[in-house]
């Protein structure tokens, strides 16, 4: 029988077998009316799931492409900068805003640690920015910044505030309109449940207006939102994916978006009681609000390496590994997107006979029931 494959990495995620299925259907032409009425679904249905009435841009482009199109319409070289990074995506976008020319400043915190509003306050009274460029889920070490605390302290310097989005949307609040956040970026393969390949970016009138003059074709936001407007699109689409995000996205909202953020608040906790019970150390915050990815210490003796590993040859589960100085350190289950407590208790009990065959010191039997506890446990995790 063929190996049966489990992908629990925080991107790519599971994909529904009927956004599989949608996928699966003859090529369209993207200028017939077999596809511009699923195109005008999908941007009304990112629109709603950005909670925004802004125009939300789409782009045949992973997430990065799609945050380097923000990059590339913000910024003029020279012009100054604040990138806060706390993680592997904060400094690449500290690299990419570098790369087109911004006189870039970083609010830099330790890979771990939670940004804080009043520092985003105290830095830009001290150096003035066009742009804050912030992580809302730093998906290298689990922790959710407070996005609405950020970006209200970044718009009381009246700087345009970008977000990335990209391993968070779908999965924990995200108001675009209501936070005041100009830009927000993500990417088809994390929550939102389809393969990778489509990039999107909701753009405010006034993050449009502060276009900047970096040279730019393909990702020009103003190309792409005239097309758009017209149902349009300036560049072939990738019609199997937007067909397939059309029903992910539906899938999604039939859910409820408030319903999904609490399922994916219980799956992090049921992950978090799952690692404790199992005598492992959290590297991730042990709170609610960490419910994107669960990144946890490889037990002393132990490379997170081993344990990847291990989860692979032995049951086909595919997890992260630590990115930069925590590889090997720590490892990371994800559970975004189309993830129920059974995807977490699979993940843990394989987990458990991997650390068992490495020769790790963990209590046997515990994790599932603790997972199970937690999930349906209905107050605030301890
Ligand atoms: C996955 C991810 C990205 C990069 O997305 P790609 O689609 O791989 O380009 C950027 N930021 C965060 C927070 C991510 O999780």
């Amino acid at each position: 029988m063929p190996e049966k494959q489990y992908l629990f990495t925080p991107g790519p995620t599971p994909v529904p077998p009927q956004v599989l299925a949608a996928m699966a259907e003859p090529i369209v032409h993207h200028r017939s009316p077999d596809f511009v009425p699923v195109y005008e679904r999908v941007l009304a249905r990112l629109r709603e799931v950005c909670r925004t009435e802004t125009d939300v841009l789409l782009f045949t482009a992973s997430g990065t492409g799609a945050f380097e199109s923000a990059v590339a319409n913000l910024v003029t070289p020279g012009e100054p900068h604040l990138v806060v990074a706390a993680g592997n995506f904060g400094e690449r976008w500290i690299s990419m805003t570098r790369a087109y020319g911004a006189e870039v400043d970083e609010l830099r915190y330790a890979w771990g640690e939670t940004p804080d509003p009043d520092d985003l306050r105290a830095r830009l009274r001290e150096r003035e920015a066009k742009a804050v460029w912030l992580v809302q889920s730093e998906t290298s070490t689990g922790v959710v910044a407070d996005v609405k605390a950020l970006a209200a302290a970044a718009k009381e310097a009246g700087t345009i505030v970008v977000v990335d989005a990209v391993s968070s949307l779908g999965a924990v609040p995200c108001e675009t309109d209501a936070w005041g956040l100009d830009v927000v970026v993500s990417g088809s393969q994390k929550a939102l449940m389809t393969p990778p390949g489509l990039g999107l970016a909701a753009v405010s009138e006034a993050a449009f207006e502060a276009r900047g003059d970096a040279p730019r074709f393909y990702f020009d936001w103003e190309r792409t939102r005239k097309a758009q407007r017209k149902l349009d699109a300036p560049f072939t689409p990738p019609v199997s994916l937007v067909a397939g995000l059309d029903v992910a996205l539906g899938l999604l909202l039939e859910e409820g978006l408030e319903n999904a953020f609490e399922r994916h608040v219980r799956l992090g906790r049921a992950t978090r009681a799952g690692a404790k019970a199992l005598g492992l150390e959290l590297f991730s915050p042990d709170e609610d609000r960490s419910a994107v990815v669960t990144a946890i210490r490889a037990p002393e003796g132990v490379e997170s390496d081993a344990i990847v590993k291990g989860l692979r040859d032995r049951f086909g589960i595919t997890i992260a590994n630590g990115q930069g100085d925590l590889k090997g350190k720590v490892f990371r289950i994800g559970h975004i997107g189309w993830f129920d407590v059974f995807d977490i208790t699979t993940a843990l009990s394989a987990l458990e006979l991997v650390l068992v065959d490495l020769g790790a010191d963990v209590e046997r039997g515990a994790a599932t029931t603790a997972a199970l506890e937690a999930f349906e446990s209905t107050t605030a995790a301890a």
